[in-house]
């Protein structure tokens, strides 16, 4: 791997979720700094990242681009493959802080659309017995700290799963909570939000469904004639 990808790379790590303007403000002074040309189209940074993917790979990491179906936007996520909630990389927190996190994960795992109001980020919590749950001044500060991470993304006063959390704990959240994570009847990736049909209920990805209904007029799932509106 070149200078610049690596470094990139640290960068990556460090922020764990960036967007594309967090991208632009590490990568053109990296560039620079560096003599090299910036990919300029989108499609020369995704080559780009697929290079060091594959070199981390083996590493159980990953690095590559999501759209959040929330915010509509595109975001590149460093994630460790084989992470599990209550393994995952928190250094320096207490047991009753990762059990928050995995608190949160569950909680918003457990709900049809995978959201919960901002305020329940803080109530009907499990410590599982613990004389020490964190306080909740404490709670906001690591909530504010994992969704700046990725890990979850709030928007409209709700807590959602963010783009990391999507990306590192997909395995996870299929086989935990197979009853409302779902994936999508088209390409089978996870489906969490986005359009359903009004007939069996059954969610789709947005672009995936205006895609096959160019040529058929059936949803996929039911075979009835599709009646859910694709615009928001
Ligand atoms: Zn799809
Ligand atoms: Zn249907």
């Amino acid at each position: 791997m070149d200078m610049v990808k690596r470094a990139f790379l640290r960068a990556c790590i460090n922020h764990s979720c960036l967007d594309h303007d967090q991208i632009d403000k590490i990568l053109i002074p990296l560039c620079e700094h560096y003599q090299v040309t910036k990919p300029a189209k989108k499609e020369a940074l995704h080559e780009f990242v697929k290079d060091i993917e594959g070199t981390i790979k083996e590493l159980s990491q990953s690095l590559g681009f999501m759209k959040h179906p929330i915010t509509g936007k595109e975001y590149l996520v460093f994630a460790i493959t084989d992470a599990t909630p209550d393994k995952q990389n928190h250094p320096g927190l207490t047991a009753e802080e990762c059990l928050y996190f995995s608190n949160l994960l569950d909680k918003l795992g457990q709900q049809e659309d995978c959201h919960i109001a901002w305020n329940e980020a803080y109530s009907d919590l499990d410590f599982k017995g613990s004389t020490k749950p964190p306080k909740k001044l404490r709670m906001q500060t690591l909530l504010q700290l994992w969704t700046e991470m990725g890990y979850f993304l709030e928007a409209d006063d709700r807590l959602y799963l963010g783009p990391r959390s999507i990306v590192e704990f997909e395995f996870y959240l299929r086989s935990n909570y197979a009853d409302t994570i779902k994936e999508c009847a088209l390409c089978k990736q996870l489906v969490l939000w986005d359009i359903k049909c009004s007939d069996c209920g059954r969610k789709i990805h947005r672009d995936c469904i205006r895609k096959y209904l160019r040529t058929r007029s059936n949803c996929p799932t039911c075979g009835n004639k599709w009646a859910t509106r694709l615009s928001q």
